[in-house]
């Protein structure tokens, strides 16, 4: 049995608690739609009824119950027939024992989340949204998008025989345009920034009546995004891993994360949260940047890692508790670093990944040149969008070949260069 009638809002700013009855994207009190300059306050998190769902069960087999019943009891859906077809999820978790033909000494797995349909994690969220609207016979969706959740939820839209309008800067990258128009989505390309689309999708949003996806707005997405941590627990053969690193643009990713982990607290299933480290861009790292400040400051974003380049993040605040809450930890990478990273898991593992996710793994390999860890701890590394999603981005670490003749006298003194036979 699934607990019916069953989640409520909390704002994370003012503490005030709103029924589920409405639309809700935000705080009435504290989202101010027309800040600028600061991470808006007010964002929303959704409280299921955790005494309810206890007394089912207890530790493990409670997990289990959740589990069995497709993660519904929390979720704000009633039922999972309204999701996509397409397999949202229960993506691969690789452990790997060697790192540049080292023996690493202690456990690393790395969650492959650019198997998702659209070939990035924020399937998560759109599967969760896009089966909501359906639950309440909704057919169009809106949001603003740096490109990745653009592309994730016009391609479940169309997986779900529903619209999707998507704002996007027109600078994003080329894949991920054409992933929008081939999904068939109304692609709104913005000559400005993301947050100048995000507000022009708000505005669209209140003027006609539509339902929103965004992110760091509607709090559903962070409700999609904590199905990892579920999902990793259960891998883990029901452990909680010591570390997870997570790469972090507006802190909707982290802040998911930390929701699936602290929800299994609340429940007693676990009795602890890992430690999350928050992984951005060097030359974009307003939510490391701004940990311990009392006045946000924002220092303009520029990095190659386009999913993780943000100026103002949207959950920040939101993020910020959580990490400091639950003791996270935060490192910045270079671009250089992001692309080494990159090379490294493409070349050592076979995994091909944006720089955004690429990050992640450089914040891993910088945490670990600089702090011991611990022999036999768990430690995650959040891969998040494919590397076919941007080509440009790692041209300048490659060299394709010259063309040769076809001939097969050429060919042999080629392969001596690469392979003793
Ligand atoms: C969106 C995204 C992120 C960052 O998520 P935030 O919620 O903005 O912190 C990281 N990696 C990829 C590939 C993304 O698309
Ligand atoms: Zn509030």
């Amino acid at each position: 049995m699934v607990i019916v009638n069953k989640y409520i809002y909390k704002c994370v700013n003012c503490g005030e608690t709103y029924d589920r009855n409405d639309i809700f994207y935000v705080c009435p009190k504290c989202y101010d739609p027309d800040i600028k300059g600061s991470p808006p306050k007010g964002i929303l998190k959704v409280k299921y009824d955790y005494s309810a769902i206890k007394n089912k069960a207890s530790g493990i087999s409670l997990f289990k119950n959740i589990i069995s019943n497709s993660l519904l009891d929390l979720l704000p859906i009633q039922s999972i027939e309204n999701q996509s077809f397409l397999k949202v999820g229960n993506t691969p978790l690789y452990q790997m024992n060697v790192l540049e033909n080292e023996k690493l000494p202690f456990q690393l797995y790395l969650k492959d989340d650019s198997q998702n349909p659209t070939y990035s994690f924020k399937d998560r969220a759109s599967n969760l949204v896009s089966a909501w609207a359906k639950e309440h016979t909704i057919d169009t969706i809106i949001t603003a998008s740096t490109g990745n959740a653009g592309s994730s939820l016009a391609g479940i839209c169309a997986s779900q025989n529903q619209k999707a309008i998507i704002f996007i800067p027109a600078s994003a990258p080329k894949a991920k345009l054409t992933q929008i128009v081939m999904y068939g989505a109304m692609i709104i390309p913005v000559d400005g920034t993301y947050d100048q689309a995000f507000d022009l999708s708000i505005k669209v949003t209140n003027k006609f009546g539509l339902y929103n996806r965004n992110t760091a707005f509607n709090p559903f997405t962070i409700e999609g995004k904590k199905t990892v941590s579920l999902e990793l627990y259960e891998q883990l053969n029901f452990q909680v891993p010591d570390r997870i690193f997570v790469p972090v643009g507006d802190g909707v990713i982290i802040s998911g994360v930390y929701k699936g982990f602290e929800d299994m607290l609340e429940l007693g299933i676990i009795e602890k949260i890992p430690e999350i480290v928050a992984v951005q861009a060097e030359g974009s790292n307003n939510i490391i940047s701004n940990l311990d400040s009392d006045n946000f400051v924002s220092k303009p974003s520029n990095t190659i890692a386009d999913s993780i380049s943000v100026d103002i993040p949207g959950n920040f605040y939101m993020a910020r508790d959580f990490i400091t809450n639950y003791s996270g930890k935060s490192v910045s990478v270079t671009d250089e670093e992001i692309l080494t990273a990159s090379k490294i898991l493409s070349s050592n593992y076979g995994l091909f990944m944006e720089p955004a996710a690429s990050a992640a793994f450089a914040g891993f390999y910088k945490y670990f040149q600089c702090n011991k860890i611990n022999d036999n701890s768990k430690n995650i590394v959040l891969l998040t969008g494919n590397g076919l999603k941007d080509l440009n981005a790692v041209q300048s670490k490659i060299v394709i070949p010259e063309a040769i003749e076809p001939n097969i006298e050429k060919l042999k003194d080629l392969i001596k260069t690469f392979r003793k036979f």
